[in-house]
């Protein structure tokens, strides 16, 4: 027994406690905040103290997962994109349904099904043959729509359409 002990604290390193590590662990083996020594309002810290845990925590956290983070702030992106995109569409008198195709195709640059295509190439004729029951009255609507909300780069011939959707998807 004798010479585990002796054993032992040879191998260990001493014990390396800096002198702020001691006072924190006064406080928390008094219930007080880990830091300042005030009282806590959660187990180990005051509000205040508890704040700044949490923005560090935070701030380690996004550089250790950047691309999270950036996937995450494009799905915000995209989600405003889509309400921004309903309203319009229901300002002008448009299905809120085609929302979607419209974001996907503006955020993600994937080229929508055959009638929104033909829209967007400014295919008058191809359009109005592809047009759904509904969408076959409202091709004036959607001509406005294209003019006054769609960016400019997106759509207006077949090269464009492709070129934006290129540029989109490189990104
Ligand atoms: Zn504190």
């Amino acid at each position: 027994m004798d010479n585990v002990e002796v054993i032992s604290s040879e191998v260990l390193p001493p014990r390396t406690v800096s002198r702020a590590r001691r006072n924190q662990l006064k406080h928390l083996a008094k219930g007080l905040c880990e830091f300042c020594g005030k009282p806590p309002v959660t187990k180990r810290h005051c509000a205040k103290c508890r704040e700044r845990v949490n923005r560090l925590r935070r701030e380690a956290h996004r550089r250790k997962h950047p691309l999270k983070r950036k996937a995450k702030n494009m799905e915000a992106e995209f989600e405003t994109l889509v309400l921004r995109l309903k309203r319009r569409l229901e300002a002008s008198d448009l299905p809120e349904s085609n929302a979607e195709s419209l974001a996907i195709y503006l955020h993600h640059g994937v080229i929508p099904g055959s009638f929104m295509r033909a829209l967007i190439e400014n295919n008058l004729v191809h359009a109005a043959m592809c047009a759904d029951h509904r969408n076959k009255h409202y091709l004036f609507e959607w001509a406005s729509f294209l003019y006054n909300h769609m960016p400019s780069d997106a759509w207006g011939s077949a090269e464009k359409v492709l070129a934006y959707a290129k540029g989109k998807q490189s990104k």
